[in-house]
């Protein structure tokens, strides 16, 4: 068995926000193919992501948020049934089908079931291929593409249900984890480091840092080799003083330079390379134990030449 998961599901293929939409099924595709033709698959273990049930999901989210949500498929079901139309919008970029709630359980399932599997000595690392994503959702809303917070969720699953007293969170997603913000800033036991293109949607990240909040803004038009010095200069201290016993990745690869919904200058080598930083951290702090999340990433080819170098630096190929 591969020390490095790979957890997905078909479900999370089904969810899809109209024709056109940038976070599409077709992304997943995108990063099999990559996987398949590199042959970098016959590294990895693949895992299918169960289901989360509500009650974990109340660890990250409010009772009536994760209700709300619930009871907008059921009506989006019985609606389609009956010949009405086929999403059902939480803000003009975020909509539900019918097999949404589905994949925002496999999602939230995949986040948990590999902090369990990377805690219990099963894996080493592991990297969740889900959608949709999950870095702007807040405790109690949904926005930005995202529903249910998977990275927050496994955060806190992991200090709570494991008894973790540090973990970190490290988000290069080219927009600002906002949602991730929400709901851990407040928790000392977790650790969230973040860059992100800025001034951009979703126009937060401004808040002065705290000691268990570094956030790392950018200008449009930033490359790759500023980004590492960034994080080598801002992230990586914060993160070796902190101690991690745990690093959860909210893995966006929208700041891509092929990327057109971000305007940063980010490739395949600097994505490599920020994982190597991160493992250097979780080796010397947390038994090497990483879990890594797909955000965004909406170029369908630079996305799947990114998570092959992510994945090929999470399982040393
Ligand atoms: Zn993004």
């Amino acid at each position: 068995m591969s020390k490095t998961g790979y957890f997905t599901h078909r479900d999370c293929r089904k969810h899809e926000m109209g024709p056109g939409h940038p976070e599409c099924p077709e992304r997943l595709d995108a990063i099999e193919d990559r996987l398949l033709v590199s042959g970098l698959d016959l590294a990895l273990t693949r895992l299918e992501a169960p289901l989360a049930s509500v009650e974990e999901m109340e660890l990250a989210h409010g009772r009536m948020h994760l209700a709300a949500l619930r009871g907008l498929s059921a009506s989006l079901q019985e609606e389609v049934e009956a010949g009405g139309p086929s999403y059902a919008h939480v803000d003009p970029d975020t909509a539900m089908n019918v097999h949404s709630w589905n994949a925002i359980l496999r999602g939230a399932g995949a986040a948990m079931a590999a902090t369990d599997a990377v805690m219990a000595g099963e894996l080493e690392n592991a990297f969740c291929a889900i959608r949709p994503p999950g870095h702007h959702a807040c405790r109690d809303k949904a926005m930005g593409f995202c529903f249910v917070n998977n990275v927050a969720l496994a955060a806190k699953y992991a200090v709570e249900r494991h008894g973790l007293k540090r973990v970190a969170i490290a988000d290069f997603d080219v927009h600002h984890g906002n949602g991730t913000e929400d709901i851990v800033a407040d928790d000392e036991r977790i650790l969230m480091v973040s860059i992100y293109q800025h001034p951009f949607y979703p126009h937060g990240g401004a808040r002065p840092d705290t000691d268990t909040m570094v956030n790392v803004p950018v200008p449009a038009y930033t490359k790759g080799m500023a980004v590492r010095e960034l994080i080598e200069v801002l992230w990586m201290p914060r993160l070796e003083a902190f101690k991690p016993e745990m690093i959860f990745i909210s893995a966006g690869f929208d700041a891509h330079r092929e990327d057109d919904l971000g305007q940063l200058g980010l490739v395949e080598a600097d994505y490599a390379w920020i994982t190597e930083r991160l493992k250097g951290v979780a080796r010397r702090f947390s038994k090497g134990r990483i879990v890594s999340c797909l955000e965004g990433g909406y170029n369908l080819s630079a996305l799947g030449r990114s998570v092959e170098a992510h994945l090929r630096a999470l399982a040393d190929v």
